[in-house]
């Protein structure tokens, strides 16, 4: 595996073609587009890290895979009042579905759902107190007390967040919010604003791979029933609308965030992470799709056979 990965990196990661950094976010507009990371964590407690697996980059919407996986802790299936469950099949910032559907988003990955969600997690909370509790989660899962918000990005995000903040006011028109718009706004740009290091993050998602417990340090984090409906959701909704392309070429449950990461759960097998900031038309990253590929083709761990 180790020398695989260190293959993938001289050459997938080494392309020229390598898609464009998000540029409506300024602060990810200044990533270095030439940077590439892949770890492979194994449910039988290895580590596999090549090319810059240490480096921090902003998580953005992967983030939302924990926010989701928080909220059902709290409200357990009371969530889907909220929120569907169904790919969206439209950009990741859409408005026009919210109108047709009454200002419920179609799942938790897209903004407004991942709005919902952060609604949901605040509960009358100050967005500090919530903020707080997410790290927590995150650092807990990682097993790593460095992870921490980069408040650039944050900063940078809360800045430019029209489109956000229309999709929050469009929903609390439709009295879909209980909290303040700009609570909702505040605590969903800080968690996005999460930065993690490709090593960190697959060891966050090791959980989804190990039936909702950790293999490697036996803590159990959900259900395995709650586990397997995490990982479909991934599957369907990961990629925003281009979710079926990546079950397509990939055939694994995955997030992507416009940062450039990717988090993709083999079940039973291993928690993979990627990082390669350009991205494709769609917004996912474009070399760390094409690892992902090559690394199912190479392992045979598609949820397909
Ligand atoms: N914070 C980003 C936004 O709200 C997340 C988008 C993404 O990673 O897909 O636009």
């Amino acid at each position: 595996m180790q020398k695989f990965l260190e293959e993938i990196v001289a050459t997938i990661g080494a392309s020229d073609d390598r898609g464009q950094v998000a540029s409506y976010i300024p602060q990810l507009a200044c990533v270095d587009p030439n940077q590439f990371a892949i770890t492979v964590a194994t449910v039988d407690g290895q580590l596999y890290v090549a090319g810059d697996s240490d480096k921090l980059f902003s998580i953005q919407s992967i983030s939302k895979v924990f926010t989701l996986t928080l909220a059902l802790g709290k409200l357990g299936d009371a969530i889907w009042s909220r929120v569907g469950r169904e790919p969206s099949g439209d950009p990741f910032n859409s408005i026009v579905q919210l109108e047709h559907e009454s200002g419920k988003p179609r799942n938790p990955f897209i903004n407004a759902g991942a709005l919902a969600i952060v609604d949901a997690i605040l509960m009358g909370h100050q967005p500090k107190e919530t903020l707080a509790e997410i790290l927590q989660f995150v650092r807990y899962l990682a097993e790593d007390d460095t992870i921490a918000i980069d408040d650039k990005v944050a900063r940078s995000e809360l800045e430019t967040g029209d489109r956000n903040a229309s999709l929050a006011h469009f929903m609390a028109s439709f009295g879909r919010l209980k909290n303040p718009v700009d609570y909702v706004l505040g605590t969903y740009f800080h968690h996005c604003s999460i930065a993690m290091s490709c090593r960190q993050l697959a060891r966050a998602g090791l959980f989804l791979a190990g039936d909702g417990k950790n293999p490697v340090t036996g803590v159990r984090v959900v259900s395995p029933r709650r586990a397997r409906r995490i990982n479909s959701l991934m599957l369907m909704c990961g990629h925003y609308d281009g979710s079926g392309e990546f079950a397509y070429r990939v055939g694994l449950p995955g997030k992507s965030g416009v940062g450039g990461g990717i988090l993709a759960i083999a079940p039973g097998r291993a928690s993979i992470a990627v990082w390669s900031p350009g991205l494709d038309k769609i917004g996912n990253s474009k070399l760390g799709s094409a690892a992902l590929e090559k690394l199912v083709e190479h392992t045979g761990w598609s949820i397909f056979g």
